[in-house]
């Protein structure tokens, strides 16, 4: 059962926060629904799930009855249902991207900054987003290198219609999930750096990262939001 998966998904959330000495509400849920049912979406959300990660524009828009997404702004399921995005972003997607999605985790690069800021200009809307960062020198993960991402954050911090609130990776797939401890600290002290440097004018910037394989290692290094879809849908993996 989805429901009975997902407390226990945050019994092992709390637990990891009581070992890092973390207050277990520091910690953010994201269920992630690519490819996954109407009924499935529903019965998480039933469960009390309230933030929603998608990996594609168009399948996110093919499930925007489920989501509320369309509804009149201000409605009661759009007041307190949040949409992640998730996935690569390809800048033609951007147009629609900023109408659905609350936080998109996957910014690459300046050019996308840039997009993302020209088109939630049109919308009015200050788009929240993320920094994607390739902690792995596995060469098919997407993200900026992290000696670019200071220099990135310092020019798309300029934009009037992005607002950058932290910094997201994905840790290779491993049989074990300790070895994803290396790239969760590297991304948390590249936070650090990037916060502390003099003249930084970003207090705090939150970090995405742990997914069904590796989230409760993230918590102990200062996840602050975990992206788990397996865990919820399919149960012990
Ligand atoms: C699919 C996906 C997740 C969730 O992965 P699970 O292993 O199903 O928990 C998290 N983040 C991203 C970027 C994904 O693509």
């Amino acid at each position: 059962m989805i429901k009975d998966n997902i407390s226990e998904v945050k019994r092992r959330i709390a637990a990891a926060c009581l070992r890092a000495k973390r207050d277990p509400t520091s910690v953010k849920l994201i269920c992630v629904t690519k490819n996954r049912s109407g009924e499935e979406i529903k019965e998480a959300f039933l469960a009390g799930i309230t933030e929603f990660g998608e990996n594609k524009v168009q399948e996110a828009l093919s499930k925007q009855a489920i989501f509320g997404i369309g509804q009149a702004p201000g409605s009661k399921l759009q007041a307190f249902l949040h949409l992640h995005m998730l996935g690569h972003l390809q800048t033609n997607k951007v147009k629609e991207a900023v109408k659905i999605f609350d936080l998109i985790h996957s910014v690459e690069s300046l050019r996308l900054a840039e997009e993302i800021d020209k088109q939630a200009a049109r919308i009015n809307k200050v788009q929240d987003i993320l920094i994607e960062v390739k902690t792995s020198p596995e060469t098919a993960k997407s993200g900026i290198k992290p000696d670019a991402t200071a220099g990135l954050i310092k020019e798309a911090a300029e934009f009037r219609n992005i607002s950058i609130q932290g910094l997201m990776t994905i840790a290779p797939l491993a049989d074990n999930p300790e070895k994803a401890r290396t790239y969760f600290r590297m991304l948390r002290e590249l936070r650090d750096k990037i916060t502390q440097a003099p003249g930084s004018k970003l207090q705090a910037l939150s970090l995405s990262m742990g997914m069904t394989n590796d989230f409760e290692i993230a918590i102990e290094e200062g996840a602050d939001m975990v992206r788990i879809g397996r865990a919820i849908f399919e149960g012990k993996i």
